[in-house]
């Protein structure tokens, strides 16, 4: 296999005159929220007739050695405590692989479509006259409440469900927490709140002007893994919930009324007579 060096001739992503046209494709390929057997087949077809792959953090050892024998395999995660690799680089990279005829599979987690920059990179890769399938993945908010039982709509409890990030771009301002709880107490609406452990205080705070206090919550770490955790709570002990149980990236956090069940069923009182019988 061809190697890839990013050289000066290639560094531009733009379609500039003298460029070869493209003769490999790219597929964006979402790899699910971890659990391999969670991967579509047509994930798994991608990946096993890639000749590069490009793969982010959040994509598991499992599903990487699922590609072929001589496949070139670049992480451009954070791995190993490194900082990643710029998004502009990672979109060069992948111009250039494909103009070099390869078969480029950008592997993410969950769903390229839902905050991982699939957008982004699709949108470079058009302008630089690449086209790009792009194949769905489970997405991390969907998968968390399917692994405890817990359904993201109801017809009692819940009309519909908003997908949030609680990391907004840097410069930008983040979610109108505020009317989003309103909103979701409103609509009865099931948020599903993606990066925000870190800033789960703040979004707690501004959450309770809207919403009850009583409103249950579950962070769910590492859905469908092995290492799976959660813990439940109420939006008024969610900061503390995360600090308690030791919750970590990535974790997905719920807040809603669908949460009710799982809510009593975690209850002190609940847990006692389960043992007690
Ligand atoms: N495209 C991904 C989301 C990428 S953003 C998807 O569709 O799932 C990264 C965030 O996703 C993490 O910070 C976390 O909030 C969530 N996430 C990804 N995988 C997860 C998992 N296995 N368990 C819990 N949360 C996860």
């Amino acid at each position: 296999m061809k190697s890839l060096t990013l050289t000066s001739s290639s560094r531009s992503g733009d379609r500039t005159p003298g460029m070869p046209p493209a003769h490999g494709r790219c597929t964006l390929v979402g790899a699910g929220p971890g659990d391999p057997e969670l991967l579509t087949i047509k994930a798994l077809k991608a990946i096993q007739s890639a000749t590069v792959l490009l793969v982010d953090d959040l994509v598991g050892d499992e599903i990487v050695a699922m590609a072929a024998p001589g496949a070139r395999v670049i992480h451009v995660g954070k791995r190993g405590g490194c900082k990643s690799t710029p998004q502009s680089f990672i979109e060069r990279l992948m111009i250039m692989a494909v103009r070099e005829g390869e078969h480029v599979v950008r592997l993410k987690g969950g769903d390229p479509f839902i905050f991982g920059r699939g957008g982004e990179e699709v949108e470079h890769l058009a302008q630089a006259g690449i086209h790009v399938e792009v194949v769905n993945g489970i997405t991390a908010g969907l998968a968390g409440l399917t692994s405890l039982g817990v359904p993201l709509t109801h017809r009692t409890h819940a009309q519909g469900v908003v997908f949030v990030t609680g990391h907004a771009k840097p410069g930008s301002p983040g979610p109108d927490w505020r009317t989003l709880a309103a909103t979701a107490h409103s609509a009865r609406l099931t948020l599903v709140i993606y990066m925000g452990v870190s800033s789960a205080g703040s979004i707690q705070d501004e959450l309770l002007s809207g919403l009850p206090p009583e409103t249950p919550i579950v962070v769910v770490q590492n859905a469908s893994l092995p290492s799976q955790r959660h813990a439940v709570g109420t939006l008024a002990t969610l900061r503390h919930t995360i600090a308690d149980n030791g919750l970590c990236s990535p974790s997905i956090i719920v807040v809603g009324d669908v949460l009710r069940g799982l809510a009593a069923a975690s209850s002190p009182a609940h847990v006692a007579l389960e043992k007690a019988a």
